[in-house]
């Protein structure tokens, strides 16, 4: 493939044999003299939704940028598109850039900092999304989407979760050539996601679809082919040829690309398929008799339940149901209005919603929390696998959404505590963070016999983590009903079967996989009720 000149030293992945990052001597595009460099391009494909799987800082952003006709490719030295056509000429990337260059791709995108929109849009959301309604899908997206009821409302008033859907439709009801999803699940629930996942499979049935996605079940359900790319957030970026999904995402999670002989990772994430622990063999650590807490608008009830010492639970259910509510009152922070709750524990709690302490520097922060700051224990078990040591002198008001999560965790599990509870800190990390924090965590609970109750709404997170599972069910913003940590398996059964989806696990590397719809395994595991464990 390729022009037959230049295969050895062509900048592109889609006709170069690229080998180590030493040997690629050419980018496709370099930021000014020492700036970023991006080696390789995805090649978007009609009828697919294709994936970008990588840490954040590692040129994705800039490949769509390209892809879309807004950056001209400049080889690291400043090349003409020419150039750049000549040297692509005869591959699929070199069609696709042609296209670019001479008659335009017409691109849709969807922005990756939905918090953004209100500070450029004001107005209601169907003023914002009738200017998108380019093919005549809105009516039939927004209702997929469940934003009927939110069309009168104003942009500035939406909450993450509803923006995030506004931005997704906004995004996918226009008419274009190719559509860019730079992520899609951040405040979203599983459902959301995977209401989500569809509309977007359906788009990719006529169009070209890209997708930039740090929840991997999601990423696994949505996209056909994924490019993985890898490198030195900051430094560089190289983007392999396209993969299968399933096959892209096992060679990830192993941390060693074959094709491209690459280790990205010293080591492989292991999902564990473990058998419960016997009850009688973990000591109790506390438990609790039913309780409720009412607002104006809406109920919790929790049901009994205990949770025993040096067990991670994982908190499943979709949003406005309470979860929060309950962690609170664990916590401390709210009391219930039926039922006490007097667990006799020391709790550390990472909320939801963080708020950064001005004037003061990460160092400090976590030296304020624990004395063992300096001990090698701390750095080798937080600070290095969460990438805090280039963060440590940076004011706490100045870190990014997911710098401040992976303090923010740090700091909740450094706290000398009995029971830890954090809420959701998978939020704003990327795909490798989320699996070093799922990692830490599980570590910090074994190693320190410590109980840890994690919500979030990634799987795969979940299931690295977790040998319990408590499940939330009711109805958002009116009823919240959680159920007492199980097993695993009856907690997974629970939700799925409240999803309507069924898991298989894959035979590589045991990680979970949603089975396709009225598939064999997916019929006989309902009939079973095996929603999850199933070979
Ligand atoms: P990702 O989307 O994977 O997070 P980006 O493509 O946004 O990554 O950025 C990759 C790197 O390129 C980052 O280190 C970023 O700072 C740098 N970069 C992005 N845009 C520019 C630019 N316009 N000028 C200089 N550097 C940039
Ligand atoms: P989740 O974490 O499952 O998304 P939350 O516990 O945050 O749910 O909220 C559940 C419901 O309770 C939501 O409808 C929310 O608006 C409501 N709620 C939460 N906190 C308060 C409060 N302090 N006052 C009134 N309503 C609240
Ligand atoms: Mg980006
Ligand atoms: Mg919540």
């Amino acid at each position: 493939v390729g022009c037959g000149i230049c295969v050895r030293k062509c900048p592109f992945g889609a006709i170069s044999i690229i080998n180590l990052p030493d040997e690629l001597e050419n980018p496709t595009h370099r930021y000014g003299k020492n700036g970023f460099a991006l080696y390789g391009l995805p090649v978007p494909a009609v009828g697919k939704v294709t994936g970008l799987l990588g840490p954040n800082g590692i040129g994705k952003s800039t490949a769509v940028a390209i892809l879309s006709g807004l950056l001209a490719p400049n080889l690291g030295r400043g090349a003409s598109w020419e150039e750049v056509l000549h040297l692509t000429s005869g591959s699929a990337l070199g069609d696709y850039l042609r296209r670019v260059v001479e008659k335009g791709v017409k691109t849709a995108y969807k922005p990756q900092y939905v918090d953004r929109i209100p500070k450029s849009f004001t107005g209601t959301v169907r003023a914002l999304l009738e200017r998108t309604d380019e093919r005549g899908a809105l009516s039939d997206l927004a209702e997929r989407m469940n934003l009927l009821s939110l069309m009168d409302r104003e942009i500035s008033g939406l909450s993450g979760g509803e923006l995030q859907r506004v931005a997704i439709v906004a995004c996918a009801a226009r008419d274009a050539d190719v559509y860019f999803f730079d992520e899609i699940s951040p405040y979203l629930d599983i459902y959301q996601r995977i209401n989500a996942a569809r509309a977007i499979g359906d788009l990719a049935e006529t169009k070209a679809v890209m997708v930039v996605e740090h929840d991997l079940g999601l990423l696994d359900l949505l996209a056909e082919n994924v490019h993985i790319v890898y490198g030195t957030p900051g430094a560089y970026g190289v983007i392999t040829r396209p993969k299968g999904v399933r096959v892209g995402i096992n060679q990830y999670i192993k941390g060693y690309l074959p094709e491209e002989n690459i280790r990205i990772r010293s080591e492989p994430i292991v999902f564990e398929v473990h058998a419960p622990r016997a009850e009688k063999d973990v000591p109790l650590l506390a438990g609790y008799g039913s309780f409720t807490k009412k607002y104006s608008s809406f109920v919790l009830e929790a049901e009994r339940g205990e949770i025993r010492r040096g067990e991670v639970v994982g908190i499943l259910g979709p949003n406005g149901i309470g979860k929060t509510t309950y962690i609170k009152i664990l916590a401390g922070a709210e009391v219930p209005t039926t039922g006490a709750l007097d667990l006799k524990l020391k709790v550390s709690y990472k909320p939801q919603y963080l708020k950064a302490e001005a004037d003061l520097a990460v160092e400090g922060f976590l030296r304020r929390i624990s004395k063992e700051f300096d001990s090698s224990r701390y750095q080798s078990e937080f600070v290095k696998p969460l990438g805090i040591e280039k963060l440590l002198e940076q004011p706490m008001d100045e870190l990014s959404g997911g710098e401040l999560q992976r303090v923010a965790i740090v700091g909740c599990l450094s706290r000398e505590a009995d029971l830890y509870l954090l809420d959701e800190p998978s939020a704003h990390l990327d795909v490798e963070q989320r699996m070093m924090a799922a990692k830490v965590m599980r570590r910090f609970a074994e190693s320190a016999e410590r109980s840890v109750l994690v919500v979030d709404h990634d799987i795969y997170l979940i299931d690295l983590l977790s040998e319990k599972l408590m499940v939330f069910e009711g109805e958002a913003g009116k009823t919240g009903v959680a159920h007492p940590p199980v097993e695993m398996r009856a907690g997974m059964n629970r939700f799925l079967k409240g999803i309507g989806i069924t898991f298989r696990r894959d035979e590589d590397t045991r990680r979970p996989r949603v089975n396709k719809p009225g598939s064999r395994l997916d019929r006989s595991q309902r009939e079973s009720g095996e929603y999850y464990y199933y070979a």
